[in-house]
């Protein structure tokens, strides 16, 4: 047996929960993980306080596999932070699932991150040069001995002083037993949603953490802030030298679920104009519209609602595989992609389709699905993606694979088209996605056009180059 990496897109890296103030903080943490489990799959934990001791579980696996009844009522008390992985950098092993617990002179300590480091590897060299023992391969254990080895006499300004030495993207949570800190970088580069609920206050990644635990969504977290919230009180301060904001807008192409409002904008209007734009920039004739499900669909009905061109659901998307899967004996053409969608003929038979998907990175599963199509009748396929090219690597915190690996960056346009074997192909512009994203915006748009709001460290690149790629699942196929 051996196994083989398929082509898939791109990896979120975490997703984040605080609940402050309420009867079974952990199962409402709980909820929340779930609702952002499409952030991270690969390990999830929960940390809890009821004031004087840190209550920790983590395991591998999605959340509803790593928490049962009993491991919940184990998590005690009214204040508790959670975390869902999807490694960017460190390995996928326990020891590297997130909450970090640590014990310091400001007692117990959690923390939890969603995001990149830019300069991590130089600053854990340093502290290894100077006696720190690392005890994971994350890059959010620099912040914690950033914080151990601090000469600052409370833990806020500890805290500060850290997160002024580090660089990148980071939406992140931190508990102690008297009180929730929450922290967004200056870029804001990641989402971090404040919410209200009965006497208390729900912090997370995206909106729809809020609404699975009836929390009322008040605002945005701002780049560059810090949220401190002690004896029922929330304090705002901004200790961190201003920068032009870089909001990531891949995560309204493709990462954000399509029901959250994250910068200000429901992700669902968005991808609706990013499609209607496709749809004016690069129109074609065609019997129907259809989207490579799910993060595509809403898209793929703004191209439609825009073209006049009927919607359809013209592929079928399982969402029960999990990271391995056994192939029977008898081998079957494109396995790997046929475990993910199906294509329905009784839709595509002898029409002319559109297909809309949001980005394509290697090209591989596109190929496959307009190998379906054609396999079902389809007389012509024009591919409509609804952002531009992806052409560079994102060192934020989303696994997009290399710059060789990535069609785009590597292939022409007509080259792309035939390797797809389709009968057009048209990227939206970057203007086009720039204007349905609300224009004003400031956006990192550095995996379309190579501008790095913040470089990376030189010596980062290096440990970048030497990573474990995971932008990867992996199939089992016969030796
Ligand atoms: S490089 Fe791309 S994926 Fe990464 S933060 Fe910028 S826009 Fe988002």
């Amino acid at each position: 047996m051996s196994t083989k990496k398929i082509d898939i897109y791109p990896k979120e890296e975490c997703g984040v929960v605080a609940v402050y103030k309420q009867k079974q903080a952990a199962n409402l943490v709980y909820l929340g993980l779930h609702a952002l489990q499409h952030r991270g799959q690969e390990s999830a934990g929960i940390i809890s306080t009821d004031g004087n001791h840190l209550f920790r579980f983590a395991n591998m696996g999605k959340v509803s596999e790593v928490f049962s009844e009993n491991k919940l009522r184990q998590l005690q008390g009214d204040v508790a932070i959670g975390h869902n992985r999807y490694s960017t950098t460190g390995s996928s092993f326990l020891r590297n699932a997130q909450p970090i617990r640590m014990e310091s002179k400001f007692g117990s300590i959690a923390l939890a991150h969603n995001g990149n480091l830019t300069n991590s590897w130089k600053l854990r060299l340093e502290l290894e040069k100077e006696g720190s023992i690392f005890q994971t391969t994350v890059d959010t254990e620099v912040i914690v001995h950033l914080l151990a080895r601090s000469k600052e006499t409370t833990f806020k300004a500890a805290l500060i002083e850290a997160l002024t030495k580090i660089k990148g993207a980071f939406s992140l949570l931190a508990l102690t037993k008297d009180a929730l800190y929450a922290v967004r970088d200056v870029n804001g580069f990641r989402p971090l949603v404040l919410g209200k609920k009965a006497g208390g206050w729900v912090i997370a990644s995206e909106t729809c953490a809020l609404d699975i635990v009836d929390a009322k969504y008040e605002r945005e977290v701002k780049p560059g802030e810090l949220i401190i919230i002690e004896d029922n009180e929330l304090k705002s301060f901004f200790p961190f030298e201003k920068c032009k904001e870089s909001l990531c807008i891949f995560e309204y192409i493709y990462f954000s679920r399509p029901d959250s409002t994250i910068f200000s904008r429901p992700v669902y209007d968005v991808r609706l104009k990013l499609g209607a734009t496709l749809s004016k920039e690069f129109p074609v004739e065609a019997d129907l519209v259809m989207p490579v499900p799910d993060s595509s669909t809403v898209s793929a009905l703004g191209y439609s609602t825009e073209s006049g061109i009927p919607f359809h659901i013209g592929l079928i998307r399982s969402h029960y595989i999990g990271r391995t899967f056994i192939e029977p004996d008898q081998k079957i053409r494109d396995f790997g992609a046929k475990l993910k969608y199906n294509a329905i003929e009784a839709v595509v038979k002898n029409k002319r389709v559109i297909v809309v998907d949001d980005s394509i990175m290697r090209g591989t599963t596109q190929r496959k699905i307009v190998k379906m199509l054609r396999s079902c009748g389809a007389k012509e396929i024009h591919v409509r993606i609804s952002s531009p090219p992806t052409l560079y690597p994102c060192y934020y915190g989303i696994d997009i694979p290399t710059k060789s690996e990535l069609i785009a960056s590597t292939h022409t346009l007509e080259e792309i088209k035939k390797y797809l074997r389709v009968d057009s192909i048209a990227y939206l512009s970057i203007e086009g996605m720039s204007e349905a994203c609300g224009g004003g915006h400031n956006y990192c748009m550095a995996c379309f056009d190579g501008n790095y709001p913040v470089p990376l460290d030189s010596d980062s690149a290096d440990s970048y180059s030497n990573q474990k790629t995971l932008f990867e699942e992996y199939e089992v196929e016969e030796n």
